[in-house]
């Protein structure tokens, strides 16, 4: 019953098409190679299904995910080959659904990004710990879609889709367009018709067709849906949808990583941006597979979830102490979260409660406050995301729910350059003068 929104996603998906993507009819497959992974699980029954580019549960509709089979040796051993592997994710291959041969393939070797001690944000948020962002907009096309696609393009691969799609907030257009060039994929990609201009050029420059659909994202996405029903979508792997099991385990390397970073530790919390919900759900399993084979010792972490006032079903529902999500209307400048009917919303306020942490949101005001506030305090150009978690941070250290003593990570997520409409009114230059001293004298600038 929880589980409303998705199951009835995924029953419109198979009421619109004869051959359902997970109809067990197809004679047997060739085998997969998709290194650790063996399966598809089923998160609400746990039914198992042999990997294959399917998204829901034949049983009950829930959605699927990645199951492996983890490495069972000596954690001292996987620690030295991850640390001598490549600086990018694919150092954590034996912990991904990718071939082991991976990082040979032409791809975009996203990840390893840098994770900045924030001291100087830290004093001003009144914070006595350790504070760190994990900087992801130094990813190759500026947002921790990079580490996603990359996941989704071996999946493809192994499936052999031969055009690569999403629908996007604008992020994933960007970069599922880059990953496919690179690959030699075709790519068409689907996002709301208003998105930031940044975004839209940013996914339309590599070549790829974009299609701007005359809607929400949750438009776009239902209408991706149906096309995956169609004969039109053949050969088609949405990064988002039929691949989602796969590209949603690319989240999974941000807890990596920030372990790795930390000296092989797990922070105490995590401030994380949630749209569909997936890459928190995914950074919670990785930092619990860390533990299980051994590269953390277990202990407890607060897992913190941030969205946009105006666009923050799983923040209502949270402080409603709900377990349903009702979809709302997004209507906010944080175009990269305003998912308004998040497909993993019930599973991020399951690991908010059972963490002990918070779902919280701020308004628009307050992401543009966060923005500048990394922004001078850090040098962190962040996208409205990057604002909204740092926005999220100060108000629940504020409101102490956050623990000011403890080690605590914000996740910025994406690049200011894409979203410079957030502060482009009040960032300009502090005066235009006439090229001499004495106009320069007269601005008053000249005691700084
Ligand atoms: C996609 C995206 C997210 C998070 O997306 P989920 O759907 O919750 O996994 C966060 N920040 C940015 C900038 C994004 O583009
Ligand atoms: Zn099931």
């Amino acid at each position: 019953m929880r589980r409303k929104g998705l199951a009835s996603m995924a029953a419109q998906t198979v009421a619109s098409t004869t051959d359902t993507p997970n109809a067990p009819a197809a004679p047997a497959a060739p085998p997969v190679d998709l290194g650790p992974a063996v399966a598809l699980s089923c998160r609400e029954c746990g039914e198992r299904t042999p990997l294959s580019p399917s998204f829901a549960c034949a049983s009950c509709f829930g959605p699927l995910e990645a199951a492996y089979e983890l490495p069972t040796g000596d954690p001292e051993a996987l620690r030295k080959a991850i640390e001598a592997g490549p600086e990018s994710i694919w150092r954590y291959a034996p912990l991904l659904p990718v071939p082991a041969d991976v990082a040979a393939k032409p791809n975009l070797n996203p990840g390893f990004t840098r994770l900045v001690k924030a001291d100087r944000l830290a004093a001003e948020l009144g914070v006595t710990g350790e504070l760190y962002v994990k900087d992801d907009s130094g990813n190759p096309t500026h947002s921790f879609k990079d580490r996603v696609v990359a996941i989704a393009v071996e999946a493809a691969r192994a499936f052999g889709f031969t055009t690569l799609s999403c629908s996007s907030t604008g992020n994933l257009a960007g970069a599922v367009g880059a990953a496919a060039a690179r690959a030699g994929l075709r790519s068409c990609v689907f996002i709301p018709h208003d998105l930031e201009q940044g975004k839209v050029v940013m996914a339309a420059v590599y070549g790829g067709d974009v299609v701007a659909i005359e809607g929400t994202y949750d438009d776009v996405n239902r209408f991706c849906s149906e096309l995956i029903g169609d004969p039109i979508g053949e050969g088609w792997g949405f990064t988002n949808v039929n691949l989602r099991p796969y590209y949603a385990e690319g989240s999974k390397t941000l807890a990596y990583e920030i372990c790795e970073q930390l000296g092989w530790r797990i922070p105490d919390q995590i401030v994380i941006p949630v749209a569909s919900g997936s890459q928190l759900t995914k950074i919670d399993k990785g930092l619990q597979e860390l533990i299980k084979v051994g590269l953390v010792e277990e202990k407890p972490y607060r897992i913190i979830a941030a969205q946009a006032e105006g666009c923050s079903p799983v923040s209502a529902a949270y402080k409603a102490g709900h377990d349903v999500v009702r979809p709302v209307k997004p209507d906010t400048i944080v175009k990269s979260l305003a998912i308004g009917n998040p497909a993993d919303g019930p599973y991020v306020l399951d690991i908010a409660r059972r963490t002990g942490g918070a779902v919280e949101d701020v308004t628009d005001e307050q992401v543009v406050e966060g923005i500048k506030l990394l922004a001078r305090t850090e040098g962190i150009f962040a996208e409205t995301a990057g604002g909204v978690t740092v926005g999220v941070a100060k108000k629940l250290l504020e409101a102490g729910v956050l623990d000011p003593a403890a080690t605590t990570v914000v996740i910025n997520t994406g690049d200011g350059l894409k979203t410079l409409d957030a502060v482009a009114a009040t960032s300009g230059p502090t005066a235009t003068i006439r090229p001499s001293l004495e106009a320069f004298r007269a601005a008053g600038l000249s005691a700084h």
